[in-house]
């Protein structure tokens, strides 16, 4: 396999649609050797196989906004891999879906979720719904109208959908309550990131940004550091942030900085709980403005137009808002201001020339998201488990799997991407440990 002569034939058969080319050239780069050390891959066409979804699903979704305005957007779902059990991943409602987007996302999921040890294929979804500054009511029918042609398409064994941006507890709670409408299957395991009264896992909400802070905290004591008093940053301030601040805050680092698509909102002496509460509330507002921090909390922060949390100085930060948000000129800036480990949370969160600059050159400690944010899909492995027992396990026992997990995943990464200065590459680890499992699920399974 030589991964120009793939991408070349990708360009050709999916022209601009570049962040699925994107994530793809990442992955093969760094798996290049380890499949040219098996002939059986090249035979068997495994990189060719596995680029590709299995299928995609669009539809349209029409729906009435309050003002009586008939409204149409696109729905879809693509399945990508189910080598190694059902088809996985969230939906994403946000006014930039397109297939691209949503292929890079389900892509990078096959290998996520194969890492969290559990037995999830990869799927993604989503609309070009935007839900800023829609009414709840708005949100109940367009997430009604979008189950109405997405419920054919999934089941608890089959595809379990969960939510990603622009998808919370709320919108989970439409989607599901539309879907036992329809299927008259009440017990279902069908999607996850439910409600505590009708079959959510406990800790689900918290657990990509818990889970990230785990794998940090693997990775700082690997070399001999700890998150104690260590000032970080976040972008975003949705439920993936708010999840990281908690468990920041609990490990005793500082959370500095917290952004939104109109500034940064700086917090000097370190968010407080309060604060953090306050996060939830900015999301349900639909409003999509950091600025509220700021107003509710004028004497404490400091909230600057136009820039994002990069800009601040600390020691480590988090991006966890959305793909390619952290650039190269970023990536300088913050190591010229001290930084010296980024943890991307978000998917592909940091774009590609900023990765290759930070693990080269500017010497720093990079993790991608497909490790470093997988505690929230390995979370909702759980809630499928407790669903399918009919139980519910207790926060400290949901805890407790998540950090054995969250250990598992730096284990692998260390396996395979300690290089021969004893230093792991995080990019490398993730990557060739994720692909030999879907690849060797798939060599077993012969030519599907
Ligand atoms: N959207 C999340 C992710 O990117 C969670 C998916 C899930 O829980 O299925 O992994």
């Amino acid at each position: 396999m030589k991964t120009n002569e793939i991408m070349a034939m990708l360009q050709a058969k999916h022209p601009g649609e570049s962040e699925y080319l994107q994530a793809v050239q990442e992955v093969l780069e760094s798996i290049e050797e380890v499949y040219n050390q098996h002939p059986e891959f090249e035979q068997a066409k495994i990189v060719e196989r596995m680029v590709e979804p299995d299928r995609i699903y669009t539809f349209r979704v029409t729906w009435v906004d309050d003002k009586g305005q008939v409204q149409t957007n696109l729905g879809y779902r693509v399945q990508f891999n189910s080598a190694i059990g059902p088809y996985k991943g969230g939906l994403r409602f946000h006014k930039a879906v397109t297939p691209s987007m949503l292929k890079f996302l389900g892509f990078e999921q096959t290998f996520k979720n194969a890492l969290t040890t559990l037995p999830m294929g990869g799927g993604k979804g989503g609309s070009d719904f935007d839900p800023v500054g829609k009414s709840n009511d708005e949100i109940m029918r367009f997430c009604q109208a979008f189950m109405l042609e997405l419920w054919h398409c999934i089941g608890p064994d089959e595809d379990v959908p969960a939510g990603d941006v622009g998808v919370g507890g709320r919108e989970i709670g439409f989607l599901d309550g539309m879907y036992r409408k329809l299927a008259r299957q009440y017990n279902t395991g069908v999607l996850t990131g439910k409600g505590m009264t009708w079959g959510g896992s406990i800790l689900r909400p918290e657990a990509t940004g818990y889970g990230a802070l785990y794998f940090a905290q693997l990775a700082l004591e690997k070399i001999g550091k700890s998150l104690k008093g260590q000032r970080v940053s976040l972008s975003g301030f949705g439920n993936v942030a708010w999840g990281a601040a908690k468990k920041a805050k609990q490990l005793g680092a500082k959370v500095v900085a917290i952004s939104g698509p109109d500034g940064v909102c700086e917090i000097p002496d370190g968010i407080t709980d309060e604060m953090i509460d306050y996060m939830l509330e900015m999301r349900a507002s639909n409003r999509n403005k950091v600025e509220d921090m700021a107003v509710k909390y004028p004497a404490a922060t400091k909230f600057t137009a136009g820039k994002k949390s990069w800009s601040v100085p600390v020691d480590i930060a988090f991006p966890s808002a959305f793909q390619n948000e952290l650039s190269l000129a970023d990536a300088k800036e913050l190591k010229a201001n001290g930084c010296w480990a980024v943890f991307e949370i978000s998917n592909m969160g940091c774009q590609a020339d900023a990765i290759h600059w930070m693990q080269h050159e500017g010497g720093m400690l990079f993790a991608p998201g497909k490790a470093v944010n997988a505690g929230g899909v390995a979370t909702s492995g759980l809630e499928m488990t407790q669903n399918a027992e009919h139980i519910s396990w207790t926060a400290a026992e949901v805890d407790e799997r998540l950090h054995h997990i969250m250990s598992a995943i730096h284990e692998q990464c260390v396996k395979y991407g300690t290089q021969a200065d004893g230093k792991v590459d995080y990019v490398k680890g993730a990557n060739i440990a994720g692909f030999m499992k879907v690849a060797t699920a798939m060599m077993e399974e012969g030519i599907v």
